[in-house]
């Protein structure tokens, strides 16, 4: 695990502006002691991202390859559902970018899979996010679509880009009483963050709000 590296006071100052906006938002104060400890931009590559103004904007930012950090609110908002009713033990995440979401989340419960598609991303997020010292996250490079049975049944599935159709073999890798988020619906339209409950009855279906997300991507890299 990593302090937030306030030896940079201007990053340490930012980030407590963001933080004072996410929780006059509602986000959990769990959440954001999370959210508090990891350096944001850290995650960024490109120079205009990683000023200290840009980096802990409560916005998405490109990560290259056309794909996005996801804005803070709704990191904020994800990871509270996978949080309730109580700290997931195990949690698969589709779409590790840049890694920022993996980070927040290897504070909160015991161990982050999480799937990357584009090999690049993959790397840099694999190789930042040991440089940081996030431990308990695993990577790989493959179509999340899929999942990674190996290692489940999950009590928490986090999806961070859209699916245009609900992604059963996804939902057959929760466990009982486990939860997944997911935006659902296509490109460039209006999506909707779903949460979804496995209970004795089956799945049940909540839409929590409306986002915009990069798409799930159905062919390979
Ligand atoms: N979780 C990130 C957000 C990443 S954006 C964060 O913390 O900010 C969504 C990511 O999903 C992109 O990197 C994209 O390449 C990836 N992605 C899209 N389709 C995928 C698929 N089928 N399998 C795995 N990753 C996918």
């Amino acid at each position: 695990m990593t302090p937030h590296p306030a030896a940079d006071a201007v990053a340490g100052r930012h980030c407590a502006e963001l933080i004072a906006e996410l929780r006059a938002e509602g986000a959990s104060e769990t959440v954001l002691a999370a959210m508090a400890r990891v350096p944001r931009h850290e995650f960024l590559s490109d120079a205009v991202s990683r000023r200290m103004d840009r980096a802990y904007a409560n916005t998405a930012l490109p990560i290259g390859y056309r794909q996005t950090i996801s804005q803070p609110t709704v990191v904020a908002r994800m990871t509270q559902e996978l949080l309730t009713p109580a700290a997931p033990g195990r949690v698969l995440e589709i779409g590790t970018g840049c890694g920022y979401q993996s980070a927040v989340l290897s504070l909160l419960v015991e161990r982050v899979y999480s799937i990357e598609r584009i090999p690049q991303l993959h790397r840099q997020a694999t190789e930042r996010l040991r440089r940081l010292g996030y431990r308990n996250v695993r990577t790989r490079l493959g179509d999340g679509r899929r999942g990674w049975p190996q290692h489940g049944p999950y009590d928490a599935i986090i999806v961070t880009a859209a699916a245009a159709e609900h992604p059963q073999e996804l939902a057959r890798q929760l466990a009982a009483g486990g939860r997944m988020v997911i935006p659902e619906g296509p490109e460039g339209e209006v999506q909707q963050l779903v949460r979804y409950a496995r209970t004795e009855a089956g799945l049940e279906r909540t839409e929590l709000m409306a986002v915009h997300f990069v798409p799930l991507v159905a062919e390979p890299a």
